[in-house]
């Protein structure tokens, strides 16, 4: 800063210009920051499991620039989602609660009336909350959240079919109005449409749209979990998102949750067949009581969604130079992660199954501190719960008394080695009703147990297994018979706690 000009000449001239002139750029370019409170960016790609990723164990060179930008980060090797699919897996995240406290257990569930009002969005109270979801399940929860929510982008924004790309290109100049022609012109209600031309329009922009992408996404394009003609490309979200943390007012928090790596594996040309002939073999795992009907390629199957993970790696990396260019990255945290995993074993695909193993609840977790590039190892095990009261810590704020988690390590002292964590799947529970089927899976220290109960492929009858994690995190070899006393105190433990949960619906 130039001392011929210092804070006090700067507080003066701030002072006579007009009111809204401060801006907290203008007070940063003098040195001076209008808020210590820090940005908060969190960037989750749905569906990566931590189990595919190189610098966790994993062969294949799935992820080289993130690998790259992890020596700058702290990185949470045994980091755990609430559950193995979107809608309890990000109410946790959101909530800092497990789903069977904030209760979004149904496939597009929404949480309870309390959790509301208990979420990163109303913690974060004084930041500029902004937040975007490819996937509607998410964005049912913003729709919940939108009182604590200052800007949420529609979703459609960044699809190409229903995107405003079009009214965009004819009114680039006012956003806001094309925003509202959109509405009147394009929605056709009982068959009526303020304009036709333009209906129609659209439809010949996107059939042209699809053809001209066409070739560099040979599998087809990337498209919507519940629209699956309704596609997108990954590099119109992080353009955006690149283009949107540059120029928030400061403090902001940022929940952009995309859609890839999640099925269907549409990676782009340059990734497609990248591992094909590669000589990767999974480890051979028995099956599972929840194995899938029918023969899966579980192999093909894999090598689809390693080479999405590709996609996700390439343009994350060109985001973080977005934003690292910007200068963004100074006063901001930035957090990566998933709301849930994805698994290719045991004659189970993806991740919509009962079963609790590694694959599908073991997601990645990488921390980017302001201004640092120190690295860091987290092997102590940590949930999605722990991500709100992190985010409160960072900006000085109590940690609510709701919160389930805890700040995660390093940023507080705490023994948390030995803390029971959760994870939970119960995907026919009703908002007040007790779980009648589940899965549960108890991480606790070096051991996992995992309990499912309620299920016809079980015949009436409980499944309990423990695996230690630490000697053998392909879960190969069940110690229920073993260590018996270690899985019979496991599961008194969980038993009380579902006793627990369960009391407020019996
Ligand atoms: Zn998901």
């Amino acid at each position: 800063m130039n001392s011929k000009f210092n804070r006090r000449d700067f507080l003066k001239l701030a002072g006579a210009l007009p009111l809204g002139f401060f801006s907290s750029k203008l007070a940063k370019s003098f040195g001076l920051r209008a808020d210590q409170r820090k940005n908060v960016i969190i960037i989750v790609f749905d569906a990566w499991s931590a189990n595919n990723i190189p610098f966790h164990g994993y062969s294949r060179e799935t992820t080289p620039n993130i690998s790259k930008l992890a020596e700058r980060a702290t990185v949470y090797h045994n980091h755990f989602a609430g559950s193995n699919f979107t809608s309890p897996g990000t109410a946790t995240l959101l909530t800092g609660t497990l789903p069977w406290t904030h209760r979004a257990m149904l496939p597009n569930g929404t949480v309870s009336e309390t959790y509301v009002h208990r979420n990163i969005f109303s913690v974060l109270k004084d930041h500029y909350r902004v937040a975007y979801s490819h996937n509607e399940w998410v964005n049912t929860f913003f729709s919940q959240f939108a009182g604590y929510i200052d800007e949420w982008l529609p979703k459609s924004r960044l699809f190409l079919r229903s995107s405003n790309m079009v009214i965009q290109s004819l009114f680039k100049k006012d956003s806001d109005i094309s925003t509202v022609a959109w509405g009147r012109n394009i929605n056709i209600s009982d068959g009526y449409a303020y304009s036709l031309f333009l209906s129609r329009l659209i439809s010949a922009f996107d059939n042209k749209n699809k053809s001209a992408y066409k070739p560099r996404f040979p599998r087809g394009l990337p498209v919507s979990d519940v629209d699956l003609d309704d596609g997108f490309i990954l590099e119109d979200a992080i353009d955006w998102i690149g283009e949107r943390v540059k120029s928030i007012d400061e403090p902001f928090m940022g929940y952009f949750h995309l859609l890839p790596p999640h099925s269907p594996y549409n990676t782009e040309k340059k990734f497609a067949g990248n591992f094909r002939s590669d000589g990767y073999k999974a480890i051979d795992k028995p099956l599972d009581v929840f194995q899938a009907e029918g023969d899966l390629d579980l192999s093909f199957r894999r090598t689809y969604y390693d080479e999405f993970i590709l996609y996700v790696d390439s343009e994350f990396g060109r985001l973080f130079k977005m934003m690292e260019d910007a200068g963004v990255l100074e006063n901001s945290y930035v957090i990566l992660t998933s709301d849930h995993g994805e698994m290719f074993e045991r004659g189970i695909s993806g991740h919509m199954t009962s079963a609790l193993y590694q694959p599908v609840i073991r997601v990645p977790l990488l921390i980017f501190e302001p201004g640092k590039s120190e690295h860091r190892d987290i092997y102590t095990p940590t949930s999605a719960i722990d991500i709100l009261p992190t985010l409160a810590h960072w900006n000085n704020l109590p940690i609510p008394d709701w919160a389930e988690g805890k700040v995660l390590p390093p940023y507080q002292p705490a023994d948390l080695a030995d803390r029971s964590l959760y994870a939970l799947r119960s995907y026919t529970t009703e908002k007040n009703s007790p779980l009648e089927q589940a899965s549960v899976s108890l991480m606790k220290g070096h051991y996992k147990l995992h309990y499912y109960f309620g299920y016809s492929e079980l015949k009436g009858n409980e499944l309990v297994k423990l695996y230690d994690i630490e000697s053998d995190p392909e879960e190969m070899n069940d110690l229920s018979a073993s260590q018996k006393d270690v899985a019979n105190k496991m599961l008194l433990e969980l038993k009380a706690k579902l006793a627990d949960v369960n009391k407020p619906y019996l």
